[in-house]
């Protein structure tokens, strides 16, 4: 089943199902515990990121050609960080360039995401699949500059601006992605594909992830795992890629779909605000 979230025309927060014809009908009851679809059509005024995560766990270096082009080791352990949940951003609203806090080198990564289910902790790999809700498309966008020179030996200041996780369009239940571990992913800018590979290169495949997360540590419902990104991303690439107003960037996993953001630079507004929704 395909799930999506979004603001009806009473700006209220809904789910609903998403049907092959591009139909959709309200959900009724919680995506994370029991829900049961209506027969009443989703009346959608603006189409939000399908879920509001619980937490937002990433993994770096978890692709192999990834990692050889960061010209880093393979990983022992996963390599875990966070991005704080106020960097979520919806399908088709903007990636913003910062530029109160200044960066020149934005980058992007295309992942594939994990949303927890149900509540859990210390998962065997084995059931790991159990404790799924589904699978989403997000961009782990990253300003170079703040992750590597001024990160102060860490990645959290680089990767959690404001709009530096969009995740979308739908989220894809586990019933219909039985092997989250063999599925194409891609990423183009204004059609110039720059990351073009599979899930099947991950170094620590998502039933480990899950494992490796909730060993002594609760994961709630609706926590996020950005599972790390292949080769391709814009500083490995000879000149470097960064993002830059009027680009266009497309996050497609197959089953899933097309995740499309634009980019533009941060306003005086949105620096003393930010938007409601985002
Ligand atoms: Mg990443």
């Amino acid at each position: 089943m395909k799930i999506i979230r979004y603001l009806d025309s009473n700006h209220q927060e809904k789910y609903a199902s998403l049907r092959t014809d591009g139909t959709a009908r309200e959900i009724s009851g919680n995506v994370f515990d029991t829900f049961t679809v209506t027969e009443n059509p989703a009346n959608i005024s603006k189409l939000l990121a399908p879920v509001s995560p619980a937490n937002l766990f990433c993994i770096g270096l978890n692709y192999r050609r990834h990692a050889a082009e960061s010209k880093s080791p393979i990983p022992e352990f996963p390599v875990v960080f966070m991005k704080a949940t106020t960097a979520v951003q919806n399908p088709e609203d903007p990636i913003f360039l910062p530029r109160c806090l200044r960066s020149e080198q934005v980058d992007y990564e295309c992942e594939l995401a994990v949303v927890i289910g149900k509540r859990c902790k210390n998962v065997p790999r084995d059931e790991a699949i159990n404790y799924i809700l589904g699978y989403t498309c997000a961009n782990d966008v990253s300003a170079r500059d703040w992750q590597g020179k001024w990160g102060g030996s860490q990645w959290c200041r680089g990767k959690t601006f404001d709009t530096f996780a969009p995740l979308g369009p739908c989220l894809v239940t586990t019933d219909d992605i039985p092997n989250p571990n063999a599925l194409a992913i891609q990423l183009d800018i204004n059609g110039e594909v720059l990351q073009d590979w599979n899930t099947n290169d991950m170094i620590f495949d998502v039933p480990r992830l899950v494992e490796f997360l909730s060993g002594s540590t609760t994961l709630l419902p609706g926590t996020t795992i950005l599972t790390g990104t292949p080769h391709g991303v814009g500083f490995a690439r000879k000149p470097p890629r960064w993002l830059k107003p009027g680009d266009v960037c497309n996050v497609t996993i197959d089953p899933i779909g097309v995740l499309s953001n634009p980019v533009v630079e941060e306003s005086f507004d949105t620096a003393m605000g930010g938007s409601e929704w985002t």
